[in-house]
């Protein structure tokens, strides 16, 4: 697919993020999502069977699931074979607290169904630090369990100042069990904001990392470290931002926002709840027709990285405080704008309306 097509959008998403609840059992210090508590609004079972069978007339073919904890749904079963039975594929992200053996018999049970469990750090120290006393031991055993029923699953990192040396471990603990590693940039959102300072990979650390993606292909980064491409050769992925574009993301109680990563009033481009649902926010919310249309520029518009950059992360500038217009703050050149010239940058509203 070119660029110009994926850029002007699509018919539906291609990376659509479901947070299916902000209840979680735990409370790491990075959560993007700021989770812990249920919101009284969350979706119902029957609202969220409407949405699932919306995406499937709009042929969405896979979703991400997450939260807060999407286990702890009491409908999180029967809400993911409803999906799976419209053919529309599942990868669920968990932190493995709840993986008990009944759990561990349906995942290896179902076909199109991906789990990928949390994990930030190669030792209980490392780990625990970020996500909670026990929780290193906790994900082990949830990994434990799939991997004894021949499932391939994932383990997802966050990559950060602090476990970044471990990387080598976690690659190898992940091919211990068969599983695909996955590295995902920390980003200033939800409690992430109140650490990206201190837990942010220095440039040495990024630039490291950088060589290490080239070095191991076969770790996932869902397009994570796309400005890390300006180094030279492009990282795998589409290289680009997609929030309104190919991504997007529909909270817990049906706000549908551009990214995972920007669960900001001014990035939401409606809630599924107003009529036209969830298809006419994505076919008509003009938050979406603009960041189409959208091109970074500034700085980055005359770089002669920009075909590989192209301006780095609109989440991470944005909760940093920068006009998306800068450079992304962890800019391969050093050229991140000063905080303090975010702007208003999105229209509300429909196109229709
Ligand atoms: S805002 Fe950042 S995380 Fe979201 S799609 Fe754009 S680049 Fe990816
Ligand atoms: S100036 Fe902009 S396009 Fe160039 S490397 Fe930095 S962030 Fe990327």
């Amino acid at each position: 697919m070119s660029y110009d097509l994926l850029r002007s959008g699509l018919e539906a998403p291609i990376c659509l993020t479901w947070e299916m609840t902000y209840y979680c059992n735990l409370r790491c210090v990075h959560c993007l999502s700021a989770s812990g508590v249920r919101r009284d609004e969350e979706l119902t079972t029957e609202e969220a069977k409407r949405l699932i069978d919306e995406w499937a007339e709009m042929k969405v073919f896979y979703i991400n699931v997450g939260g807060g904890e999407p286990m702890s749904r009491p409908d999180f079963f029967e809400l993911m074979d409803y999906c799976l039975d419209r053919g529309i594929g599942v990868k669920f992200s968990t932190n493995g607290t709840l993986m008990d053996e009944a759990a561990a018999d349906w995942v290896a049970s179902r076909d199109y169904l991906d789990v990928q469990i949390s994990l930030d750090g190669a030792t209980p120290e490392t780990n625990d630090a970020i996500r909670g006393n026990g929780t290193y031991r906790r994900a082990r055993r949830a990994m434990e369990r799939l991997a004894e029923r021949g499932f391939s699953f994932k383990i997802n990192n966050v990559v950060t100042r602090q476990n970044f040396d471990q990387l080598e471990k976690m690659y190898a603990l992940a091919n211990r069990y068969g599983a695909q590693l996955r590295l995902t940039r920390l980003r200033p959102s939800g409690r992430g904001q109140n650490v990206w300072e201190k837990m942010r990979p220095t440039r040495e650390q990024n630039k490291k990392l950088y060589q290490w993606l080239l070095a191991h292909p076969d770790v996932l980064t869902g397009d994570s470290f796309f400005h890390l491409s300006a180094y030279g050769q492009a990282l795998q992925g589409m290289n680009m931002c997609g929030a309104g574009r190919i991504v997007c993301c529909v909270d817990p109680v049906g706000e549908v926002y551009a990214c995972p990563f920007v669960l900001a009033p001014e990035f939401s481009g409606g809630n599924v709840r107003q009529p036209g649902g969830f298809a006419g926010i994505w076919r008509e919310s003009l938050l979406f027709a603009h960041l189409r249309e959208w091109q970074v520029g500034g700085t980055c518009e005359t770089c002669n990285a920009y075909d590989l950059c192209h301006g780095g992360c609109m989440a991470v500038k944005h909760f940093t405080g920068r006009s998306l217009d800068s450079p992304d703050p962890d800019c391969v050149f050093g050229n991140a704008g000063e905080p303090g010239d975010a702007r208003q940058f999105v229209p509300l509203g429909r196109k229709s309306g």
